[in-house]
């Protein structure tokens, strides 16, 4: 089977991220979930692959939900693993804490806006700051599962598992609790360091934003 994906190493113990996320979940969630979108997206490829090889392109629908799927389910977590650490919390300085208050209004609001879009997602999802490169703003987007209601072209920064599989061993129903807890943990030196390569993206689009208001 084609092995073009991989799972990643978490750059901290399990239990590092305690009390916030418990060991178990920490665990569970890369060793078994994280684990499965990598094997799905490698299978997705794989039987892409049979599909050619035998001209039958019958599953085809399919098989690109599946893609898109675990492969936005290894980006997201990836990411999500990334952006967290047992020395993180507080909030971002410099240039991308300047960006955060010019493009929503203050931390404060940009930190209520995130953690609702995550409350507020019905069934499995997650919570995004996203660079748009067409407007060169930040944006928070909800996505569902992993890859609906995602803005084309948009790069996320920084990204909260809202999926139940994320917080229930530890948190049960009361999931805004999690939502809270994560703040203690962000490690912003990561979503700062995304952010200056994000700028860089162009899409080579002209005259597609309005111009300032005069
Ligand atoms: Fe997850």
């Amino acid at each position: 089977m084609a092995k073009i994906y991989a799972l990643p190493d978490l750059q901290y113990d399990y239990g590092a991220l305690e009390p916030h996320i418990s060991g178990k979940i920490m665990e569970l969630h890369h060793d078994k979930h994280h684990a499965a979108y990598v094997k799905g997206a490698n299978e997705a490829i794989a039987q892409l692959e049979e599909v050619r090889r035998s001209d039958d392109f019958r599953r085809i629908s399919a098989l690109e939900h599946l893609l898109a799927f675990n492969v936005s389910g290894h980006v997201l977590h990836s990411l999500f693993w990334q952006n967290l650490s047992p020395e993180g919390g507080d909030k971002p300085t410099g240039e991308l804490g300047q960006a955060i208050d010019r493009d929503f209004g203050s931390f404060a609001s940009f930190r209520k806006q995130l953690t609702q879009a995550a409350i507020t997602i019905t069934g499995s999802g997650w919570a995004a700051l996203s660079w748009d490169p067409l407007s060169r703003r930040l944006v928070t987007t909800q996505i569902h599962d992993h890859q609906s209601e995602t803005t084309q072209a948009g790069v996320p920064l920084l990204v909260l598992d809202a999926w139940e599989h994320a917080y229930y061993l530890q948190y049960f129903n009361e999931k805004a609790k999690f939502f809270e807890a994560v703040w203690n943990l962000w490690n912003w030196n990561d979503v700062a360091a995304r952010f200056r390569v994000a700028q860089g993206v162009d899409l080579k689009l002209e005259n597609v934003i309005a111009p300032p208001a005069k």
